[in-house]
């Protein structure tokens, strides 16, 4: 077995293969939630893209109504102007004439807002297309990540294989304890006499064991492993 302070350094690499680890299967979790945001994105403009082609169709229907009856109107005006000799006529067809000015003027504000809920749709249904394209993308990279995640973490797991065959069991159980306590920081490194862990300054004494790499040292703080700061890779 290797001497102790060349144990701890092999613990350092497990401890950034651990983080990397932990990192990356978040980080694979993030897409299925995009996924999912995408997903209720989609459907809340499908109502919304219904609720507008909804108003469109009666707009349009409101529409043929008014043109009918504005055309009626027109008929009867045309009729009455030829009977205008007659008693009563000439305010009939002012009454009319009254009438057609003001279909037509609802029919201007029902055709504007038709155009309006046009444009609005058809803004719609591109940002309908839009979300449906990011959507299949996503899906897609989802499907890659799933596939370069498991190759990386096999890879991964045989590099800490052959860390671990090199540390001594009962460190490592230390060291599985301290990380399942510590928020996945079971062991740190020591730069400037301060606990990377916590970044308190370490005791002068503390510091002089850590260096000396003869025993374990814990921090006094925050209870981690310490292993001085090396620049040999194991
Ligand atoms: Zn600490």
């Amino acid at each position: 077995m290797i001497n102790l302070s060349e144990q701890l350094d092999l613990l350092c690499e497990i401890q950034t293969i651990d983080i990397e680890v932990t990192r990356s299967v978040r980080e694979s979790h993030c897409r299925p939630a995009a996924i999912e945001r995408l997903k209720r994105d989609v459907e809340a403009f499908r109502g919304i893209f219904t609720a507008a082609k909804r108003l469109l169709d009666e707009t349009r229907n409101e529409i043929a109504a008014a043109t009918s009856e504005l055309d009626a109107h027109r008929a009867a005006r045309t009729k009455l102007e030829k009977q205008r000799k007659k008693p009563g006529m000439p305010a009939e067809l002012e009454r009319v004439k009254v009438k057609i000015y003001s279909l037509d003027s609802a029919l201007a504000a029902l055709v504007a807002r038709e155009r309006q809920a046009t444009e609005e749709l058809k803004a719609l249904s591109d940002g309908q297309a839009s979300r449906q394209l990011e959507l299949k993308s996503q899906q897609q990279l989802a499907l890659e990540d799933a596939g370069s995640l498991q190759e990386k973490l096999r890879q991964i797991s045989k590099r800490r294989g052959r860390y671990l065959s090199r540390v001594s069991g009962e460190l490592l159980a230390h060291y599985e304890r301290l990380r399942s306590l510590k928020g996945g920081l079971g062991i740190v490194r020591v730069t400037n006499r301060f606990c990377t862990g916590c970044n308190m300054t370490l005791p002068a004494q503390v510091y002089v064991e850590v260096m000396r790499g003869r025993v374990l040292t814990g921090c006094p703080r925050c209870q981690r492993m310490l292993c001085c700061a090396s620049d040999k890779a194991p």
